[in-house]
């Protein structure tokens, strides 16, 4: 199997070493105020077994810490509640980090381990850092983070705690992204940026790969939907990648339906798709973000033009859902079933309530919760009552 960077665009190809983030004539196109142009996608070329799952780095790389293979579960009680038989939980909080993102940096760190690569940086709006840390801490890299202040607390301790150091930003994510990327290209140091690293779509993958394999274990029917919580846009890439990659090895059939999870304060991507340009065009109306659910809280959502490009190809759909919605669902939830999801996978849930009868009762749904309610007690607290 020969690996490489292909960008989806205009088909350029390039190899995988560190210091290739973009696609260097898409990224040209790039504006400010607007997603990442030349956003790259890992490939590959040859015979691939279909039973073992694809990966541009070998085993041999993979830091000592048991990221991915997180339970599918189906919660019985919201199933009777709500008329649901076929519906299913994907429990990434049970990620090392308590978030979905340790499957990116999971790549991330055996790439750096595989060219010996000592430090890797990044910004992030929490989970991405402290996941980061964790996973920098298992592998014995040095970690360096930009966080805007405003970032919960849990994950702010969490990044130090794991031992990274850390930079608050004085501003927001894009200010502490751009930071972040000065800082790499001025001492070397390895991006983990998300969409802006193409390793972070790739390591997001993997779930998709568990999915399909777990729900043939439980003696289900595949996947029809999946519900997916949408901030930058790179985790639902991600999902669409590991099952473009099972129909690729034959191991499904057709692409399940995505559905797109917004915050209403922070809804690019749903706007893009409702708009009538393409590409770039559909996120010419920046809005600035305010949503309780900080994971998915963006301003320019940096994989917006990928993103928005698969939920065009495969026919994907958007929901957006309200603070209101995201807290009273994540109360739903964690009462329904004993999972305490952050707001940002509560909005996951949220969005399967308000469309649920939309859809078939013999279809399977399953919901892919991201991140652990633990990580942000406050706006728990608010939804509880308990704080403003
Ligand atoms: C980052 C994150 C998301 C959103 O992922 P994007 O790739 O930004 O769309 C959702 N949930 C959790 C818990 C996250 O940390």
């Amino acid at each position: 199997m020969k690996w490489f960077y292909r960008c989806p665009s205009c088909a350029a190809t390039y190899d995988i070493v560190p210091g290739r983030y973009l696609c260097d004539r898409c990224a040209k196109q790039q504006r400010t105020d607007r997603p990442l142009e030349g956003v790259l996608e890992v490939e590959w070329e040859g015979d691939a077994n279909p039973d073992t799952l694809p990966l541009p780095v070998e085993k041999q790389w993979f830091p000592p810490i048991p990221v991915g293979n997180t339970p599918l579960w189906s919660p019985l009680r919201l199933r009777d509640e709500f008329d649901a038989p076929r519906l299913w939980i994907k429990d990434d909080t049970c990620n090392p980090s308590g978030s979905f993102k340790d499957r990116a940096s999971f790549l991330v760190a055996a790439f750096a381990r595989q060219f010996g690569v000592k430090e890797i940086v990044l910004a992030s709006t929490g989970n991405a850092a402290s996941s980061m840390a964790a996973v920098g801490a298992a592998a014995g890299i040095r970690i360096k983070v930009f966080l805007p202040e405003k970032a919960p607390l849990a994950k702010r301790i969490q990044v130090l705690q794991y031992g990274a150091e850390l930079v608050t930003v004085n501003g927001t994510y894009d200010q502490a992204f751009d930071l972040s990327l000065e800082y790499s290209q001025r001492t070397g140091a390895l991006s983990r940026n998300t969409a802006y690293n193409p390793l972070t779509i790739e390591g997001k993958k993997t779930v998709a790969f568990e999915i399909v394999d777990d729900l043939i274990k439980a003696g289900s029917a595949a996947a029809d939907h999946v519900f997916v919580p949408v901030g930058d846009g790179v985790i639902l890439a991600g999902v669409y990648r590991g099952f473009e990659n099972l129909i690729k090895l034959g191991r499904i059939a057709r692409m399940p339906t995505l559905w797109a999870c917004q915050a209403e304060g922070s809804s690019a991507i749903a706007r893009a798709f409702a708009a009538p340009g393409s590409g770039s065009d559909a996120f010419a109306d920046p809005v600035p973000s305010a949503t309780i659910a900080d994971s998915i809280s963006v301003d320019v959502p940096r994989n917006g033009v990928h993103a928005l490009s698969k939920l065009t190809r495969y026919a994907g759909k958007t929901v957006v859902v309200s603070d209101d919605e995201i807290l009273s669902g994540q109360k739903a939830l964690s009462a329904g079933s004993g999972l305490f999801a952050e707001p940002s996978s509560s909005a996951v849930f949220s969005a399967w309530l308000k469309v649920r009868k939309s859809i078939p009762a013999e279809e399977t749904c399953v919901l892919l919760i991201t991140g652990s309610g633990l990580k942000d007690v406050q706006s728990a607290a608010r939804g509880l009552g308990l704080a403003q």
